[in-house]
């Protein structure tokens, strides 16, 4: 997708901290951490959201959330939040389908 910023991580276009890859998603340290561990793990394909991915490729919004523990193990955590931010009035600012997985420290729900 042009103009997709995270179409252009996956094609290595926008450098960014890769933490882990898959051959379906990759695995990415947020821009602007929210929580000592803040990765999005996001599809290769580009899909608006994770129903829109879910829909189109099932076995590709499933890699996610295997990734999501992935990051988590890497990262020496057990337990993490995995939120798919779904539409602009639920803070989705990005709309190419990326999971926030969180963990540490005190998590703020973000429901305001
Ligand atoms: P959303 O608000 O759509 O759920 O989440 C988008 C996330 O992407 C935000 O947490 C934001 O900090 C992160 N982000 C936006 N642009 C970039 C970027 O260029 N690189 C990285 N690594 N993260 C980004
Ligand atoms: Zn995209």
């Amino acid at each position: 997708m042009p103009d997709c910023i995270f179409c252009k991580i996956v094609a290595g276009e926008i450098p960014a901290e890769i933490v882990a890859e898959t051959p379906m998603s990759i695995a990415f340290k947020d821009i602007s951490p929210k929580a000592p561990l803040h990765v999005l793990v996001v599809s290769k394909e580009h899909h608006e959201n994770i129903a829109a991915i879910g829909s189109a490729n099932p076995a590709a919004a499933a890699d996610l959330a295997v990734l999501s523990r992935q990051v988590a193990d890497d990262a020496g955590v057990t337990d993490y939040r995995l939120i798919f931010n779904s539409g602009p009035d639920a803070g989705q600012t990005v709309f190419h389908v990326h999971g926030h997985v969180l963990a540490g420290g005190a998590i703020a729900l973000g429901f305001e």
